[in-house]
């Protein structure tokens, strides 16, 4: 059995107390908690979906300082966030305007029963080798929900 070992958790925000263990951390060149890793990937997807979708000439600092402002400081749930991008009501000549659709309380209603909706993965099965690069090992310890964050 290969030892564990405490690591330090590359998300720059990380809410973790920015230790990870090896057993539990996914790798992808740096080490990260699942949620994370999780975040960061979501992060990258609302950026694509918002140029995508509006077609956009917004600064990527500015695009990337809205995505920011709305996780790591307000605490939206990044998954949230991205899904409210996706909605059909919303149109934005700025990412920063997402600010309104992010606070509307039905929306979070909506976002919850689309989360509790979904199977949840369980982690202790999940195994997944990408390109010799991406290793999603088991993390048995959080199922992240929308409620976590009223915690
Ligand atoms: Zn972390």
């Amino acid at each position: 059995m290969v030892k564990d070992r405490e690591l330090k958790c590359a998300y720059k925000y990380c809410k973790h107390g920015g230790k990870v263990m090896k057993s539990e951390a996914i790798k992808d060149g740096s080490y990260y908690h699942q949620q994370c890793y999780q975040i960061k990937l979501d992060k990258k997807a609302i950026r694509e979906k918002y140029y995508e979708r509006f077609k956009s000439k917004e600064p990527a600092t500015a695009v990337n300082g809205a995505i920011s402002k709305f996780i790591d400081k307000e605490g939206f749930d990044s998954g949230y966030v991205l899904w409210c991008l996706g909605l059909p009501s919303v149109n934005l000549n700025s990412l920063y305007g997402l600010s309104f659709t992010l606070g509307y309380k039905k929306n979070e209603e909506e976002y919850r029963k689309y989360v509790a909706s979904r199977t949840k993965i369980d982690w202790d099965k999940v195994e997944i080798v990408e390109k010799d690069k991406v290793e999603i090992k088991p993390f048995k310890k959080e199922v992240k929900l929308w409620g976590d964050l009223f915690d």
